[in-house]
């Protein structure tokens, strides 16, 4: 595997490739690498002549006050857990490679970013727009995964693709969970074990609004009430929202026909945790 933090490291590799007619995948992270990239980059590497993972802990999806400075990281480990997955490339770059000191292009986006963790995380998306179609460019991949843990990252990574033209297919990958079910995210380190212990609240919530869409209930605010009033009964656990939306536009629905993204952000102490389900019928 080649580890590079040059990104003309990667597209030299890339044009290399693409004179040879191969094919290749791209799995954006940010790091501290778990089972779920693993799944993502395992998927890649089955459907992928060549996989491309990068690393990147990108500052311009982080707002003041967020966790950019505290994000775990282990350069080693997650070098070793992408050759291990079947990653070709490891592209693993410094701020400064990924953003010049008078760096002022963006990709923004007027819906699908704006509800949600776009509604408590206003810049969020813009940044990860911006860095996931420079990646795209860096690495120009035919196929790039995203984890639906990170479910509505997955509806505005779609659209940008749609709107901006660009040649990639997004492939939207399962969500891979602890075996108690909590979701795998490299924030979970965060918690302490009372934490993560209450952190259960997340899956249970999800665990429960699936029962009821699976026992008939079509009423989105029916099901919302129920897993708010599971989730109000942590004492550590702090709603940021729980909400049902279309899946493409991530728009508010009443009722639970067609494509539906039931989500919910939730603040374990000062741990802001997500997880989802979509229901499709
Ligand atoms: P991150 O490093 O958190 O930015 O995540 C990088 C990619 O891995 C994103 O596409 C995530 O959705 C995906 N991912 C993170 N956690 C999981 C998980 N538990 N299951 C599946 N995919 C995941």
């Amino acid at each position: 595997m080649i580890s590079t933090t040059a990104k003309a490291d990667v597209k030299a590799q890339v044009r290399a490739w693409k004179r040879a007619g191969e094919s290749i995948g791209l799995v954006p992270t940010m790091g501290y690498l778990h089972e779920g990239h693993r799944s993502l980059i395992e998927r890649a590497a089955a459907e992928c002549d060549h996989v491309v993972v990068s690393v990147f802990v990108n500052p311009t999806q982080f707002a003041p006050g967020e966790d950019l400075q505290s994000y775990p990281r282990d350069i080693e480990a997650d070098s070793a857990l992408c050759e291990d997955a079947g990653a070709a490339l490891l592209f693993h770059p410094a701020p400064e490679e990924m953003y010049a000191p008078d760096f002022c292009t963006f990709v923004d986006m007027d819906a699908v970013s704006k509800g949600l963790c776009g509604a408590s995380r206003p810049t969020h998306f813009r940044g990860v727009c911006t860095v996931v179609s420079k990646l795209m460019h860096i690495a120009q991949p035919d196929r790039a995964y995203f984890g639906q843990k990170d479910a509505q990252q997955l509806a505005v990574i779609r659209r940008m693709v749609r709107d901006l033209d660009m040649n990639v297919d997004v492939v939207g990958c399962p969500i891979v969970r602890e075996q108690d079910g909590l979701a795998k995210s490299s924030r979970n380190t965060y918690l302490s074990a009372e934490e993560r212990e209450a952190a259960l609240v997340l899956s249970r919530a999800v665990a429960q609004g699936r029962q009821l869409v699976e026992a008939g209930e079509t009423c989105a605010a029916r099901v919302i009430e129920a897993m708010r009033a599971t989730i109000e009964a942590q004492p550590l656990a702090r709603i940021d929202y729980v909400e049902a939306v279309s899946w493409d536009a991530i728009e508010p629905v009443e009722s639970l026909e067609g494509s539906v993204l039931v989500a919910l952000a939730v603040y374990i102490g000062s741990t802001r945790l997500i997880d989802n389900f979509i229901i499709e019928r």
